[in-house]
């Protein structure tokens, strides 16, 4: 029989797995303080790649640090005043960046993603938005032998999990993307990946699916949660007290509060990354760009062309810096010197991230009627149709095919 389940956030993971539940036929309520879709999940890059199993803690990193942190175009930016909140999880971020751990967190992503296509494949064609998925190739390039050679070890691991990879010089990346400035020496063609066209429009197009099907969704802001016997027994929202049966968190940035409040404390940091979409750009791009060194990639959409990236350590709730999107706008100009650039429109989200870059996935430990689904950081999109699979494997007591082990939410 179905259960009475109330999930917390409408981003693409708790849309996700919101209508993976409602598949099973429970009876699924979603608490969401921002409209579905408009929160981290509104602007990101796109990218469904199951070649992304690499974590952001990399052997090095260390190293790599402060080159970024001097360089003004860097993709790296920590706001000082923030930065003494910031620095235990920045240690253990650092932490994660020995080999052994950085072999385990990669198969553990690619455990998630590797079906990221087909886990999205049956939600957009039951919301007749099967458009917005594109599989596509997708292209790496490299300015120099030497940065192309950096990223050699992730490379490897990206190959020994499964990935398919061509090497390509820099006339086959004039080939394959002709309108790419010359500078490009070395790329690497990745095939059989995805992206989705417009990521706003996925999570909407999904909760308006959920609702035909006959989910809920109330837009209330979850202000605590009440636990007593038998865990958690009702959200207290800024509209009214909600009792719950069962409770699944698909908070995003702000599931490290939500924990909280059930005893639970995760270390989840706001890694802020900005975008800059341009919707008359001129260009006619064949697939996805990424440039390794500037950490971007330029994607097209059904709204033009959007270059997506940066990691800005400020918090929550400091307001935006749009001097990171201006830094985006001036490796769009080097990447595509034709790019028209005067009609576009400028966002900032807030990565959920932990780190291990893996995501809390599975029960609580100290309530067993709550369930875990946040901390995608990087691969929130990827990650979101497969987290919404395995998170309804649970809840209905089937063994999910991937061991959960890794993602449980009392590794730290
Ligand atoms: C610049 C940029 C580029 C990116 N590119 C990619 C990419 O190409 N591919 C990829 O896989 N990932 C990418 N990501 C990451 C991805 O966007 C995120 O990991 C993902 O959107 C997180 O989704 P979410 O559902 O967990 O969180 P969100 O989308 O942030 O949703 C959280 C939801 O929880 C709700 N909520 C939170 N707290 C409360 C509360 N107290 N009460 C009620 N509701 C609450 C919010 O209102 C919201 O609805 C990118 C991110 C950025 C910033």
């Amino acid at each position: 029989m179905g259960k009475k389940i109330t999930l917390i956030g409408a981003g693409i993971v708790g849309m996700a797995t919101a209508s993976y539940l409602r598949r099973d036929g429970h009876d699924v309520t979603v608490v969401t303080m921002h409209p579905p879709g408009e929160y981290c999940s509104f602007g990101n890059a796109g990218m469904l790649n199951p070649s992304g199993c690499t974590p952001q803690s990399m052997p090095g990193i260390l190293w790599k640090v402060p080159g970024y942190l001097s360089d003004p175009l860097g993709p790296l930016i920590v706001r000082w005043s923030y930065f003494p909140k910031a620095l235990p999880w920045m240690l253990r971020f650092i932490a994660n960046s020995n080999r052994n751990q950085v072999e385990n967190a990669s198969r553990a992503l690619r455990a998630i993603i590797q079906d990221t296509l087909g886990a999205y494949d049956v939600l957009v064609r039951n919301a007749g938005c099967a458009d917005l998925i594109r599989r596509s190739p997708y292209l790496v390039a490299y300015e120099t032998e030497e940065s192309f050679r950096g990223d050699a070890f992730a490379w490897k691991l990206r190959r020994e999990r499964g990935t398919v990879t061509e090497e390509v010089d820099a006339a086959g990346i004039q080939r394959l993307v002709p309108q790419l400035a010359h500078n490009y020496q070395r790329g690497v063609l990745v095939p059989d990946q995805g992206y989705v066209t417009n990521p706003e429009r996925l999570v909407k197009a999904l909760a308006v699916q959920f609702q035909k099907d006959g989910g809920t969704i109330l837009q209330r802001k979850v202000l605590d949660i009440e636990v007593g016997e038998g865990g958690a027994r009702a959200l207290m929202t800024d509209a009214a007290r909600m009792p719950v049966e069962t409770l699944v968190v698909c908070g995003g940035v702000h599931s490290g509060e939500l924990a909280a409040t059930l005893g639970e404390k995760v270390p989840i940091e706001a890694e802020r990354g900005y975008h800059v979409t341009y919707s008359d750009p001129a260009l006619q791009l064949p697939m996805p760009v990424h440039v390794s060194d500037a950490k971007v990639f330029v994607t097209p959409m059904e709204m033009g062309v959007r270059i997506a990236g940066q990691a800005e350590f400020a918090g929550i709730y400091a307001d935006p810096n749009y001097e990171r999107a201006d830094v985006l706008e001036t490796h769009m100009k080097r990447m595509f010197p034709q790019v028209r650039t005067s009609d576009s429109t400028r966002w900032m989200g807030r990565r959920p991230s932990m780190p291990d870059s893996l995501p809390v996935i599975g029960p609580a430990v100290k309530h067993a009627n709550v369930y875990y689904a946040f901390g995608h950081g990087h691969l929130g999109l990827c990650g979101g149709a497969p987290t919404g699979r395995f998170i309804a494997d649970l809840v209905a007591g089937r063994k999910p095919p991937v061991d959960m082990a890794p993602y449980r939410v009392n590794r730290f």
